[in-house]
């Protein structure tokens, strides 16, 4: 027996479903939203494994129908143990009465209608019901393998099967990442029409009891919860002191949250933003301690442990009167690659620095280990060096004083996937171009994520009560441009801009929704959104601890940005702002490999969780940092 079906957007946006008139008695839809929540996260969102039309988590099982040409889903949810062999007709007559009653109007654009597809439902699954009922009394012909369920499962599809969720959901779910264009709705109820859905959506997939313990970011928040993001704790990241600042789960009135602003805890910031600070190793230690030639792996691997380790150590046995040869550097070469490869830089990148090292101790004279391991140091210091200094160079303040000079406002446009701090280090940067003279308007263009409107209130209450009007000549430093949630990004972005320029507002920086790098109709979005804005910059927002993905990211939004804008010059990404770098100990190498790959530069550096934890890239204690 059928337990639930559903017909939703790609992005997540619940059109019907088959509870919402107490169709059947099993139980209540909550205890399918897990369920379809991780259908959405782990497979139609990724855009993967979708071929097998079907997932499994716990004791239930879905098999779901495409239809790409209206980004629809329909979806049937089933006990596992169950087998239910009118499935595929039954979803394909679903598809056929669901385009017959409501036309062939594409998700985005049927957001508003209300949907009573009840009758047709009732008819569609009793028709499918009987025509099993009577192919299972007929003399069965046994099914070939290929017409089986097990034939249309993917191995990813087995994996999932044993509980374990996709390894990117974390970064998704329904509401962050709805589709951000619509189309035009009717013009008396379309906010309510949204409003409405978006509230159907989070009633609907909203488990009233709690989840499972590993799954927990399944849960929606509660309508009392709903204003605001639960905080997240880091292990490693600042001390609660600090995180009370950037807690925007605490969104209390306006007076309250005015008294409790401590100006001690996020020191100040004026004009150059303060360098990185890594902790950098005794450079002569490193060398004077490793020219004992028996020194064993052990040893060499526990003073490293001990001393946070040291890349030169690798060179110790390349001693004495003749000239190096690649096959005597090789050895050391391998170590030094898997040594940066442990720091979190990209493999290929590791092995390239590798390669440059090598082409320039090839054919030079060995001499003692301090003389190895100064050429080494030299000529590793200097590719990084060379990766790390930006081509390009980016000064905000100088360019945002121009755009003054001319009358206009200078505007900051930010991306990137969900949770990597775009918002918080957003806020900070509006701290800092506060104390740097500037007003700023936030522009609330992640009109998708619960809570994220207002959480940007929060941070400019905050910045407001850290630089009231008072101390800047009656100047408000920041406001918030919002309209709210379900309304193109891109067209707010527009209003906020003309509203800065009308308004004598220096800066305006923008807050987008988050979005995976491999959806296509989101990243078209942002790209229709910076084409439309033409802002002066766009800085990707990517972790530092997340490494090799966050490559990945930044290769992939830049690429969407070339590709689906329609301009013969794309404005893609001018710069990145790496964060949560407090988290990372000495694994630096994400910002390595993110420069390396992009020639983009490191605009920012997030390290904490204040609005003073913002920093510039200090090139030589990344370098020191990664020899370690
Ligand atoms: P968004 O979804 O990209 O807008 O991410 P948020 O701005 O909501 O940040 C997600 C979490 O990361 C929040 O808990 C922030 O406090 C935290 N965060 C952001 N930047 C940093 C940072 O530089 N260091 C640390 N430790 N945490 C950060």
């Amino acid at each position: 027996m059928l337990d639930f079906v559903v017909v939703f957007t790609k992005g997540g946006v619940v059109l019907w479903n088959s509870k919402s008139n107490g169709n059947t008695t099993s139980p209540p839809e909550s205890t399918f939203s897990s369920c379809i929540n991780g259908l959405v996260r782990g497979v139609i969102l990724e855009e993967r494994n979708t071929e097998a039309k079907y997932y499994e988590e716990d004791h239930l099982a879905v098999q779901f129908k495409l239809d790409n040409e209206l980004d629809l889903v329909y979806a049937a949810v089933f006990q596992k143990v169950i087998k239910l062999t009118y499935l595929d007709s039954f979803l394909a007559e679903m598809q056929v009465a669901f385009r017959e009653k409501f036309g062939g109007i594409p998700a985005a654009g049927r957001l508003s209608e209300s949907y009573d597809f009840d009758r047709e439902f009732k008819r569609v699954l009793s028709a499918a019901e009987e025509a099993s009922a009577k192919q299972v009394k007929a003399p069965k012909a046994m099914r070939s393998y290929n017409e089986s369920q097990k034939s249309k499962k993917t191995v990813a599809s087995m994996i999932q099967d044993d509980g374990k969720k996709p390894v990117t959901e974390k970064r998704v779910n329904i509401q962050e990442t709805q589709p951000q264009q619509q189309a035009p709705l009717s013009p008396r109820s379309k906010e309510e029409i949204i409003a409405e859905n978006r509230r159907k959506l989070r009633e609907k997939l909203t488990p009233t009891k709690k989840t499972s313990p590993g799954d927990t970011k399944a849960s929606k928040p509660s309508a009392s919860e709903k204003a605001g993001k639960k905080p997240r704790v880091w292990d490693l990241g600042g001390n609660s002191k600090d995180a009370v600042l950037l807690d925007r789960s605490k969104d209390t009135p306006e007076d309250v949250q005015y008294q409790s602003i401590n100006s001690d805890l996020v020191g100040t910031m004026q004009g150059v933003i303060p360098d990185l600070d890594v902790e950098s190793e005794d450079d002569e230690a490193n060398g004077t301690e490793c020219s004992d030639e028996e020194e064993t792996e052990e040893l060499v691997q526990s003073k490293k442990n001990k001393r946070g380790g040291g890349l030169l150590s690798y060179f110790k046995g390349i001693v004495g009167a003749k000239t190096m040869t690649l096959a005597e550097l090789q050895p050391a070469l391998e170590k030094m690659r898997d040594h940066l490869i442990s720091k979190n830089v990209a493999a290929e990148i590791a092995a390239k620095l590798c390669d440059s090292v090598a082409s320039s101790l090839e054919g030079k004279q060995m001499g003692t280990f301090d003389s190895v391991a100064g050429q080494v140091k030299e000529a590793l210091t200097q590719s990084l060096v060379r990766i790390l200094s930006p081509k390009r160079r980016i000064d905000i303040i100088r360019d945002a004083l121009e755009s003054k000079r001319n009358g206009r406002p200078y505007t900051i446009i930010f991306c990137g996937v969900n949770g990597v701090g775009k918002s918080t280090n957003l806020a900070k940067i509006c701290f800092w171009l506060i104390e740097n003279d500037f007003n700023v308007l936030i522009a609330a263009c992640d009109t998708f994520r619960a809570g994220a409107v207002e959480q940007l209130r929060t941070h400019t209450r905050h910045l407001n009560a850290l630089h009231p009007a008072t101390k800047h000549n009656g100047r408000t430093m920041v406001q918030l441009y919002e309209k709210g949630y379900g309304k193109d990004a891109a067209g707010i972005a527009m209003e906020a801009i003309k509203f800065a320029h009308d308004t004598k507002v220096d800066v305006v920086l923008v807050d987008t929704a988050g979005r995976m790098q491999d959806n296509e109709p989101l990243m078209r979005s942002l790209s229709k959104l910076i084409k439309v804005n033409n802002p002066d910059l766009v800085l990707f927002v990517g972790e530092a601890l997340v490494g090799n993905e966050a490559v990945d990211q930044l290769v992939k939004f830049n690429q969407s940005l070339a590709d689906y804008s329609s301009n013969e010059n794309p404005h893609i990404i001018d710069g990145i702002v790496l964060t949560k770098f407090d988290t990372i100990d000495d694994k630096v190498g994400a910002a390595i490999s993110m420069t390396y790959i992009t020639g983009q530069p490191i605009v920012f550096v997030g390290t904490g969780q204040t609005y003073a934890d913002l920093k510039a890239i200090n090139v030589t204690a990344v370098v020191n940092s990664l020899m370690k």
